[in-house]
């Protein structure tokens, strides 16, 4: 059949994060759709990005160099450390404007069902970091789910064991909706975690 090419292409484009089939129709029309230039200047964008674009050997954020940005520069606070799953956590943090301090991706969180232990994800290297006298807070920014809470709960244990003060950013329910429409969980951590007023 004549579109069967296109059919592969909506099936690699479902294939990534957050794209669903109609998404990808639209996705897929567009780029055939597009001019030459367009079309080219697309695909060497990616190309480019994925050729010089590699993981930070100290934090495991994106960088283009061995060590990124944030590791490399003098104006951010050394004294703390917030600890992420993914590297674009870190793009979501920065976003806020509110952490001047570095950072450390753990690569994912603790999973059994899916066979990741805490060898699997970069917490050994965390440890070695926070252990530095200069660092004063480790700010465990993992997910709000049972994962990230069991790998932030692990990470805070061998940090007291080791007298090192961790932090954890604070869940709840989300601001501009209403208890009615927070899940379970998420309102079960908000009655936890309430604050004093
Ligand atoms: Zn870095």
């Amino acid at each position: 059949m004549s579109d069967d090419l296109f059919i592969k292409m909506v099936s690699t484009l479902t294939s990534l994060p957050g794209i669903g089939k109609k998404s990808a129709y639209r996705i897929g029309f567009f780029l055939l759709r597009a001019d030459d230039a367009t079309f080219k200047q697309f695909i060497s964008n990616l190309t480019t990005v994925k050729e010089r674009l590699k993981f930070c050997s100290v934090c495991g954020g994106l960088t283009e160099w061995e060590i990124c940005d944030i590791c490399s520069s003098s104006n951010r606070d050394s004294s703390i450390i917030c600890v992420v799953e993914q590297p674009e956590d870190i793009f979501f943090i920065e976003s806020t404007g509110e952490y001047k301090g570095k950072y450390h991706v753990l690569n994912g969180s603790i999973s059994p069902l899916d066979g990741i232990g805490p060898d699997q994800l970069r917490i050994k290297s965390l440890i070695v970091r926070a252990e530095q006298d200069a660092v004063h807070e480790v700010l465990i920014a993992t997910n709000p789910t049972i994962e990230g809470d069991v790998t932030a709960a692990y990470i805070h244990n061998i940090l007291k064991e080791k007298k090192i003060r961790a932090t954890r950013i604070a869940h709840g329910v989300t601001v501009g909706s209403t208890i009615e429409f927070a899940d379970q969980y998420t309102l079960g951590k908000a009655i936890r975690s309430r604050l004093v007023l």
